[in-house]
């Protein structure tokens, strides 16, 4: 396997026993580390070139303390700037649920754990904050898919809304309102129906959903592990329906966490929760340091 950053930025650090500031030679030897070790988390070139650019710019003529290591130092520039490029403003898990029903529009592609998401969102929404939510599954060509949130629903003693044959996704979306607000729900999730690929057919019938239902967010879910081809859903995604945030599932596996960079920094939208697990629990707020650690390793 690969040697982490760390590793590799203290042998890079190694023959300099200097103290003092951080010359350009050393920053520039060092930086190479630092873009290899970027393109192997899977951070696209374009993101890990102005990455490296802004780093090179804090770092050179930095001051090397007695305490540090030109090494550590040069780690730590790192891991603050990364920090600083995943953050967004505000706290990232914080839905916007007020004036209720809330709709809030779960979209992505089939298989990236939309579905699941859905429910681990609603289980959250409604423990720890004690909402009433309403599920909705509008994936008309997949029954499977509408039965699967059913029984999510059950499972985590989240309501679904009733599965009616023969209707649309924007008449479910509107049925799923009606519901919401007669039966006093303060939120209600719209679980859009993914495809293996984004296509037009796709992308109008969210916008349809969309301009119905009215979202107070839309979060697109993703696989965390798909790497580059995530980055491309977003923007794809993004452009096309408007997007409150991003999901980046299956964090749990090993993957080293590039995706999140090139997320926020080509699309410039936040990521909100990361997936963690098949199980209705596993899914966190995002928190940037978590990301930033995986990748420098
Ligand atoms: P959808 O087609 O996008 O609705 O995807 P599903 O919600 O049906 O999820 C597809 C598979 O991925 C299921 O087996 C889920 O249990 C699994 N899955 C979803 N999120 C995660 C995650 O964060 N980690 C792991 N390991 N598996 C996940």
């Amino acid at each position: 396997m690969f040697e982490n950053l760390s590793e590799r930025l203290s042998g890079v650090f190694d023959r300099l026993t200097k103290q003092g500031a951080l010359s350009e030679d050393d920053v520039r030897t060092a930086m190479r580390e630092v873009r290899v070790a970027l393109l192997e988390a899977d951070v696209s070139l374009p993101v890990a070139r102005d990455f490296v650019k802004a780093v090179t710019a804090k770092a050179t003529g930095a001051a090397v303390t007695k305490s540090v290591t030109p090494g550590q130092q040069v780690i730590k520039i790192v891991h603050d700037e990364l920090i600083n490029t995943l953050s967004g403003e505000g706290d990232p898990g914080e839905l916007k649920i007020d004036n209720p029903p809330a709709p809030i529009l779960m979209v992505g592609l089939q298989g990236s754990g939309k579905t699941t998401t859905t429910a681990k969102l609603a289980k959250r929404l409604t423990e720890r904050e004690g909402k009433r939510v309403l599920m909705a599954s509008l994936d008309v060509n997949r029954p499977a898919a509408m039965e699967q949130l059913a029984i999510l629903g059950t499972q985590i003693g989240v309501q679904t809304l009733p599965i009616v044959k023969g209707e649309t996704p924007v008449q479910i979306a509107k049925r799923a309102k009606q519901q919401a607000t007669l039966g006093g729900f303060d939120v209600y999730m719209l679980d859009t129906a993914g495809r293996l690929s984004i296509d037009e057919q796709l992308m109008a019938e969210v916008e349809a959903v969309r301009d119905v239902a009215n979202p107070r967010e839309t979060l697109l879910v993703v696989d965390g592990l798909t790497g580059q081809d995530a980055v491309h859903t977003a923007e794809n995604f993004d452009g096309q329906i408007g997007i409150t945030g991003v999901v980046l599932t299956r964090m749990d596996g090993d993957g080293r966490g590039g995706a999140a960079l090139s997320m926020r920094a080509i699309t410039g939208k936040p990521i909100r929760f990361v997936g963690l697990g098949e199980k209705m629990d596993a899914i966190e707020t995002f928190e940037p340091s978590r990301i930033a650690d995986r990748i420098l390793g």
